[in-house]
């Protein structure tokens, strides 16, 4: 349908006493309707192919696949991945959290312009847990990064913005090695400091970094002891000018409190820094950390094994899921299930016959 307008020299809160009405002219409706452009489907050699030549536009295709909850593209991103899995695994993958204005992306910014200076590709990942849940971003949205945008050398991606957590991390944890086989050596998953998300990045990555802002005291106001513990270096941001004090007697407390923590990495004794993300100052001091790091880790073996134990527990996890979800889809089981805990609040089954004979039944299915 042609959108009918009133011409301009009718006043504009005009009722039906001015008649006269105009259509869009034909130029118009030319210029809306998109030319057909035959676009061309990707073979799984041209998918390889740009990957591991760094072609960010085949690259960024590639990761819409692993996105796509279309069976035809899951299968595609996976043959795809199959093959280039032998150029993955050279990155230092590492994760940075901290609450909602702590300085993550102002940080990682800053880092990877300094990385992308002294010649290393840098890829940047998120993982939104609000994303999953509300389809809402707290990480997305934001115009982010600017300047690392910019730069060649760059990949950012925001998270994966629907599905479970356990799809969300799937899709960020094959992104990664996309990335890996492009060449990247650095990886960076942001993530926001709340809930569930920390410990699903902490289980993909080698590294894990958790930005905290200086406290008003040197007694830690209420010390978020489940992330500390995941942590391999804390970073107080923001420490310039007058709250550069602050930021050193928070540096001191948490230091204080690490040594009475379990350390998230074997051999490794987490370590707090300071910075200024904005002004750039203690930047440097993060990298020669996560060095320090890679070396005595990879010394000791820890390095390899944390990988190790990565790829089975992600193995694990997935397969979890995805029994879950056949059991769940099954069409007897989506039946029956609703009248089986009718039946355990009314107390004429025990949840264990329930769960045996809802097993059964889909054993039967088979
Ligand atoms: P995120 O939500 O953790 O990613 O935080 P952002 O990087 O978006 O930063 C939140 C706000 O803090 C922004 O206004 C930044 O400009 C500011 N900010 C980040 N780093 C610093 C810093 O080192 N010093 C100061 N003063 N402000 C900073």
């Amino acid at each position: 349908m042609q959108k009918i307008t009133k011409p301009d020299w009718i006043p504009e809160n005009a009722g039906n006493e001015f008649t006269t009405s105009i259509m869009a002219g034909v130029q118009d409706i030319e210029h809306k309707t998109k030319p057909r452009t035959l676009t061309k489907h990707l073979s799984v050699d041209d998918y390889v192919k740009g990957i591991l030549d760094g072609n960010i536009t085949i690259l960024s295709k590639a990761i819409t696949l692993i996105e796509s909850n279309a069976s035809r593209h899951y299968n595609l991103a996976q043959e795809v991945l199959k093959i280039v899995l032998p150029n993955t695994g050279k990155a230092i993958r590492i994760g940075v959290t901290g609450s909602p204005g702590a300085g993550k992306s102002t940080l990682i910014e800053s880092l990877g312009l300094k990385l992308i200076k002294s010649k290393l590709k840098v890829a940047v990942l998120a993982i939104d847990p609000s994303s999953t849940i509300t389809h809402g971003s707290i990480l997305g949205d934001k115009t982010r990064m600017e300047s690392l945008s910019q730069e060649k050398s760059a990949f950012i991606r925001p998270s994966p913005s629907s599905g479970t957590l356990g799809g969300v991390t799937r899709k960020t944890r094959e992104t990664m090695l996309l990335c890996e086989a492009a060449g990247y050596d650095v990886i960076l998953i942001e993530t926001v400091g709340v809930g569930q998300s920390e410990i699903t990045v902490r289980s993909m990555v080698d590294f894990f970094i958790l930005l905290l802002l200086p406290e008003a005291g040197d007694e830690l106001q209420g010390i978020k002891k489940g992330v500390v513990e995941l942590a391999d270096l804390l970073v107080v941001n923001k420490a310039e000018g007058t709250n550069k004090m602050r930021a050193e007697l928070t540096q001191r407390a948490y230091s204080n409190a690490l040594s009475m923590l379990q350390p998230a990495t074997k051999g490794w004794s987490p370590k707090v820094l300071t910075c200024s993300a904005v002004e750039g100052t203690g930047i440097w001091d993060i990298w020669s950390v996560v060095n320090e790091f890679r070396e005595i880790t990879a010394t000791s073996g820890i390095f390899k094994e944390r990988r190790q134990k990565q790829l089975l527990d992600w193995m694990d996890s997935m397969l979890r899921d995805e029994l879950q979800r056949l059991f769940f889809d099954n069409h007897i089981i989506k039946n029956k299930y609703q009248s089986y805990k009718e039946s355990v609040l009314k107390g004429t089954m025990t949840p264990s016959q329930s769960v045996f004979d809802l097993l059964d039944l889909f054993k039967k299915t088979k």
